[in-house]
């Protein structure tokens, strides 16, 4: 059966940067009593404590940053990027661990955001783009979905 990677703060874990969660989701609650979930909070695992600081990529790229050319910064201006990097390497070994094709991640965050994040300015300004997690995860050949995305999962899973 396909394992799914899900962002932990979906799964009603109170891991946003506020200490907040989301949820919860009917098919990610189906998902999981079919043993179908891995989780990850990238942030945390990358070693940032809840709460946090905001943090948002001032491309609003997360590709810019595996690449080494932009820094992610806390609304205090503090650097996260080590942090952000090092929890999406923890998502990349949990899909080669259990061979994971399909990942389903928060939207808009600077690291689990799969087509928009915000622009780096702490305004609420989205731009196209996408989180470091997920943008690692894209480059390493899984789907990433958002919450709101859950139906097309579905369909592909039936198919
Ligand atoms: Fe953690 Fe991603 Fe949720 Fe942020 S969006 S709290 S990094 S799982």
């Amino acid at each position: 059966m396909e394992k799914i990677l899900v962002s932990q703060c979906l799964l009603g874990l109170p891991v946003r940067y506020d200490g907040g969660t989301h949820g919860p989701f009917d098919l990610l609650r189906q998902w999981q009593s079919e043993g179908r979930v891995v989780s990850v909070c990238p942030e945390v695992a990358g070693g940032l404590p809840t709460p946090r600081a905001p943090a948002e990529i001032p491309t609003g790229q997360g590709s810019d940053v595996l690449a080494g050319q932009i820094r992610v910064l806390t609304i205090d201006g503090s650097d996260v990027t080590p942090a952000f990097v090092a929890g999406a390497e923890q998502a990349l070994r949990l899909v080669r661990e259990y061979d994971i094709h399909y990942a389903v991640l928060k939207a808009r965050s600077p690291s689990c955001g799969n087509n928009e994040t915000y622009d780096g300015t702490f305004s609420g300004l989205r731009v196209a783009g996408e989180g470091v997690t997920a943008a690692a995860l894209r480059q390493a050949g899984v789907r990433v979905f958002n919450e709101n995305e859950l139906a097309d999962l579905a369909k592909l899973l039936t198919e």
